[in-house]
């Protein structure tokens, strides 16, 4: 057995396809095309926001320890329209929600608590306060203040952000361009009826869309028969226009098992078996800064192993500040059966109504049966062990979507 055949602790081969993960050179994007992407430094407030005090009413801007029965309307007396004279005592100005406040006043009557009449405005209020339906300067931001760090993968409020301080474009971590290869010559297309011992294509179409959610670019998506040729030929091919190249197959201990053959001749492998179930058979290697995946073909683990391993290595090359999946504790509902490895059971994992986390896996776990994702939202992280862990324990899980509140 060589080093490479030892079977690594997921922790382990985590940490070796992190060492080997660059970020990529960012590149300046308008905003219109910067959601999804990854902020490349901090933003940091050029101005403060609102930077005039601002009224958050249609109204009247008054001085608020005036008494005058009936004021003078100012200016224009036009909505939007800021009169260039100080508001004072006897005097009011007509302003609109998110006006400027016109000096000499220093609170703003709602339209529908005053009267107007000949051009005079009555207020009907007992009383008005300093400050009343005004936003002062910098309420909503100062200006010098860290808005957002790096490293924040830009959703649509923080697009809203960047917009309201001028940031018309906005520099990002880079793309992984992701090359996904389906193997297999058991394996069809989805419309083609299989013939004996044929089975359809779940993994190209799984990887393609898991590799776009992690912010990756699919410049490659195709499947490849288990041919020496054909697969050295799609290998030349990623590897001049993809970052990263994500294969479904071909790595475990066959004779058409021709990833794992091949993958020595044009790159460098660093491991070949996780201590993890599903997904034992997993080789990662790499070429120059090119990353190379193969995942095993059965469905679950391939997802579950490009969980665990592409994902951080995409997040790390988009400069991502979070890279390490997120923990947490659960408390299982039911008798979890544990296998001779560490297993990632997908689970409905929710909060109960104490307000505590808890888990109930998604029926049979074999690799095979892809509808054990489905309803799931993490892995149930389950410890090697020939004894049933009863329900009521607490482990370990990994979410990938939040936890909803209690389910009814
Ligand atoms: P392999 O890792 O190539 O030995 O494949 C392991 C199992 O996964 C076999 O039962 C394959 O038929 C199945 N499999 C391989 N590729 C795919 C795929 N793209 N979609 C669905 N199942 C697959
Ligand atoms: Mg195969």
């Amino acid at each position: 057995m060589t080093d490479l055949d030892r079977m690594l602790h997921p922790d382990e081969a985590r940490a070796i396809v992190l060492a080997q993960a660059r970020p990529l050179p960012t590149e300046t994007v308008p905003l219109e095309e910067a959601g999804g992407r990854v902020l490349a430094h901090a933003l940091v407030a050029a101005e403060s926001l609102p930077p005039f005090r601002a009224s958050t009413m249609d109204g009247f801007a008054v001085v608020s320890s005036d008494a005058t029965e009936q004021r003078n309307i100012l200016g224009s007396g036009l909505a939007g329209a800021v009169p260039a004279e100080t508001v004072s005592m006897g005097s009011v100005a007509r302003i609109m929600t998110g006006a400027p406040v016109p000096d000499g006043a220093d609170a703003v009557v709602p339209v529908e608590r005053t009267s107007e009449a000949d051009g005079k405005v009555r207020i009907l209020l007992d009383a008005v306060l300093p400050g009343d339906n005004i936003r002062p300067v910098g309420s909503d931001m100062v200006a010098g203040a860290e808005v957002l760090p790096a490293g924040t993968r830009l959703t649509g409020p923080y697009l809203g952000l960047l917009a309201s301080l001028g940031e018309a474009s906005v520099e990002v971590g880079g793309r992984p361009r992701v090359a996904v290869f389906s193997t297999g010559d058991e394996v069809v297309a989805p419309d083609v009826e299989p013939g004996p011992g044929q089975i359809r294509d779940a993994n190209r179409f799984t990887l393609t869309y898991a590799a776009g959610q992690a912010g990756g670019e699919v410049v490659l998506s195709r499947h490849v028969p288990d041919d020496e040729a054909a697969l050295r030929s799609a290998f030349a091919e990623a590897l001049e226009t993809a970052d990263v190249i994500v294969t479904s197959g071909g790595v475990s201990m066959g004779d058409r098992d021709l990833v794992k053959a091949l993958l020595g001749d044009f790159a460098e492998v660093r491991f070949r078996r996780v201590f993890m179930k599903p997904g034992k058979p997993l080789n990662f290697a790499t070429a120059g800064e090119k990353l190379i995946f193969g995942l095993p073909g059965n469905p679950v683990s391939c997802l579950v192993s490009f969980h665990m391993f592409a994902l951080p290595a995409l997040a790390v090359m988009q400069g991502l500040a979070t890279v390490e999946h997120e923990t947490v504790s659960v408390t299982t509902t039911a008798d979890v059966q544990p296998s001779d490895r560490i297993e990632y059971q997908r689970a409905v994992i929710v909060v109960a109504e104490d307000g505590q986390l808890t888990a109930l896996t998604t029926g049979p776990q074999q690799s095979s049966r892809l509808q054990s994702f489905v309803g799931a939202n993490g892995f149930l992280v389950v410890p090697p062990s020939t004894e049933t862990i009863p329900g009521g324990s607490v482990l370990d899980a990994i979410l990938y979507a939040p936890p909803f509140g209690a389910k009814g």
